[in-house]
């Protein structure tokens, strides 16, 4: 019988070095759990995070768009590795209150390349820890409003062509994600991604460890061509 651990080592194997994933993925559907410690392998799994952010000129990204089923994202406004201080983590995030609506385009660094137009609270209150721990509320308008909802949208496995279908622009999302789909599968042939069995089964040992596998970040690397759009 194996131990978590070697489950993990064999089945990361399967899998890729960390990288941003792109739909239909498994893990973008997956509802991710709580953090449950704020440790030194997660710290390296966020900074690793806004590298890949940074490189595809991303301004937010969450957990399980890296194939990671917690609940955490970051967002940097400013979508630069020079900009430190505009660094932000959103831990075990809550959305407290909503306020109005508002249209406005996005677009999604696990769909890129495609935007659309979303309906989103225009003003919100957040509520979240930061990588110290500590708790913290921000009351949020316009972009980075937008922004958050994107993020916490997807740690419940929610994607914004699902709120485009919400808004009448389901002809556009029926068009663009069959391409998306046949990349994917294409990469999957090609053993650049494990089979979505596999890719599942992982995410949810992850969730019911609570754990992010050791090796995680270190497991062989294969990469699919990045965009270089302004997303998030
Ligand atoms: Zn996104």
């Amino acid at each position: 019988m194996l131990s978590l651990e070697d489950r993990y080592a064999f089945i990361s194997t399967l899998y890729i070095r960390m990288q941003i994933v792109h739909y239909p993925h498994p893990a973008l559907k997956f509802k991710s759990v709580d953090v449950q410690q704020i440790d030194g392998t997660l710290r390296k799994v966020i900074r690793r995070m806004f590298e890949l952010m940074y490189e595809a000129n991303g301004i937010g990204l969450a957990a399980n768009q890296v194939g990671l089923p917690f609940r955490f994202f970051l967002v940097n406004l400013a979508a630069r590795a020079d900009n430190p201080d505009e660094e932000l983590v959103f831990i075990n995030p809550v959305m407290k209150k909503r306020r109005g609506n508002e249209i406005g385009e996005e677009g999604c660094l696990s769909l890129p390349g495609l935007y659309g137009d979303v309906r989103r609270a225009e003003e919100v209150t957040i509520e979240a820890y930061d990588l110290s721990g500590q708790g913290f509320a921000m009351d949020l308008s316009e972009l980075p409003a937008r922004v958050v909802q994107h993020e916490s949208d997807h740690l419940d496995g929610v994607m914004f062509t699902d709120r485009m279908r919400e808004d009448n622009e389901s002809d556009l999302v029926d068009l663009e994600l069959p391409k998306f789909e046949e990349i994917f599968r294409s990469a999957q042939q090609e053993n650049l991604f494990a089979a979505d069995a596999e890719l599942l089964k992982l995410v949810q040992q992850m969730a019911q460890s609570g754990k992010i596998p050791p090796n995680f970040l270190e497991t062989p690397v294969h990469k699919l061509s990045a965009p270089n759009a302004p997303e998030d």
